[in-house]
């Protein structure tokens, strides 16, 4: 499988054998949802993920997901509140609860409320539209009825809210995270670029060793982070669509198109991307997905996602196992259908020649040696692209083509490692390479050999920066190895 599968732990799947089988059917980066749990379940689970990993002699990044600033109602009688169609209730950003009003401990969210703007509660199973508006109170019209239970999430679309995109408890959870070494920290509702700077920032006040730093993954879950994905693609190492909370900030129908525009802008842009939410939904009870669901996998395949996520169904469902194992054959399928199907005229946009990232210096460099390499490989029937990358950059541009025989990432740092986790087919391979530059390479291609994906005879294609060892962007030259 080349696609690389994302897996959310929690309850169901904090279990030493259900984790084994979640590694061994293909979870590459395991997620803590920091919206759920305490700092001691997600502690306990990361020690788990990291000795499971290491006893199957697998790597599995872990990645810890911020809540952001989600609003949620205060609370209510534990039977909740019924809201019927057509009647108008107040909220109060008072805690308190009192009979006519419903709390909703947040003044700015209610200050930035408008008449005619909709509320959407519990991801929008509940809507209403605003009324009015005082400074503490907004009346809404219920629009869609039901039961309204205590600390249920709201979000008002197209609101615009001055604070920032960290809360008080995100702030807390990332100390939390970079204490605990955590491999990537996902940021939710990013609105623009200034959000993952203002993250990278506190980040590097932490953790100054770049090396040693985490990667940071913005959640497009907010239609503005669309319209400003050009620049938050130059911050971020990691895109996520995050497709429940864009659903409810956008509309459904839009779901699909914003998922293909901003799959493809990491495509061209080299940088993974990571297609979440609902995808096997009905797996949570079921040990089979809908057939919709099966589509909607292949389909974020075929769009060019790097990797696909679970979400409650590993964390919270009853099929943990079951949902990886479904997820990896429908990728699998879609990747080998795809390959017949597409063998011509293979991600035709990501391999136009003109397609260059207008970027200078040493990324301008790897852009065009990568590209290179793609050709080269192709011409002449290489059986693996191979790069020595200590940033995962090399890694991240050769998979941007979609090359059609495996990318052997021999990662000579950390970074390299953790970054491979989310890159379309990388395979990992820890090794540190010094000194003569000939015996390198023959060794590169042996470490091929010897993880199975050539054998001799064969030739691999190899990426690397010499003299060896300068590190970060240095890649410089592309050389065709045979394998003995
Ligand atoms: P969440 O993010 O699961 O943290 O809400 C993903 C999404 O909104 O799709
Ligand atoms: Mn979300």
């Amino acid at each position: 499988m080349r696609t690389k599968i994302v897996a959310t732990i929690g309850p169901a799947s904090e279990n030493e054998d259900v984790l084994r089988q979640m590694i061994r059917a293909g979870m590459s980066v395991a997620r803590l949802n920091f919206s759920h749990g305490s700092h001691d379940d997600h502690k306990r689970r990361l020690d788990l993920v990291r000795r499971v990993a290491r006893e199957e002699n697998m790597y599995v990044a872990v990645m810890g997901d911020l809540q952001g600033p989600k609003f949620r109602v205060g609370n209510l009688p534990k039977e909740g509140i019924k809201l019927n169609n057509g009647e108008i209730v107040t909220f109060s950003c008072n805690e308190v609860a009192n009979t006519d009003h419903i709390p909703m401990p947040h003044p700015e969210l209610i200050h930035a409320m408008q008449p005619g703007m909709r509320v959407l509660i519990d991801d929008g199973v509940l809507m209403l539209r605003v009324v009015d508006t005082t400074t503490e109170l907004a009346r809404c019209i219920v629009t869609a009825g039901g039961n309204l239970l205590s600390r249920k999430g709201v979000s008002v679309p197209g609101s615009k809210l001055s604070v920032s995109s960290m809360s008080d408890k995100d702030r807390e959870d990332l100390k939390f995270m970079l204490r605990i070494g955590i491999d990537a920290v996902a940021l939710s509702f990013v609105r623009n670029a200034d959000d993952l700077r203002e993250l990278k920032a506190l980040i590097q006040v932490y953790v100054p060793n770049k090396a040693e730093q985490p990667l940071v993954v913005a959640k497009i879950e907010k239609p503005e982070a669309v319209t400003d994905l050009a620049t938050i693609l130059k911050v971020t190492d990691v895109v996520m669509v995050a497709r429940g909370d864009l659903g409810v900030e956008a509309l459904p129908q839009e779901v699909p198109f914003y998922q293909k525009k901003i799959i493809r802008a990491c495509g061209r842009a080299g940088i993974p991307v990571i297609t979440a939410t609902q995808m096997l939904q009905s797996m949570t009870d079921a040990p089979t997905p809908t057939r919709a669901e099966a589509t909607d996998v292949a389909n974020a395949v075929l769009d060019g996602t790097d990797a696909v996520m679970l979400s409650a169904e590993t964390a919270s469902g009853h099929f943990p196992i079951e949902s990886i194992q479904m997820m990896a054959a429908i990728a699998e399928h879609a990747e080998r259908e795809e390959d017949k199907l597409a063998a011509k005229d293979r991600r035709k946009w990501r391999l136009k020649k003109t397609d260059n990232l207008n970027v200078s210096g040493p990324d301008e460099v790897t852009e065009a040696i990568t590209h290179a390499a793609v050709d080269v490989a192709n011409d002449i029937g290489a059986v693996a692209i191979v790069c020595m990358t200590h940033s995962g950059l090399s890694a991240r541009m050769i998979a941007r083509h979609r090359p059609n025989i495996p990318i052997i990432a021999l990662a000579a740092a950390q970074r390299a490692y953790k970054y491979s986790a989310f890159i379309w087919d990388a395979k990992p391979i820890s090794v540190e390479f010094s000194g003569d530059v000939d015996q390198a390479f023959e060794s590169a291609a042996r470490i091929t050999k010897e993880n199975g994906y050539a054998k001799i005879g064969d030739r691999v294609v190899i990426v690397s920066g010499v003299p060896l060892g300068r590190g970060v962007g240095s890649t410089n030259i592309c050389k065709v190895q045979p394998v003995i």
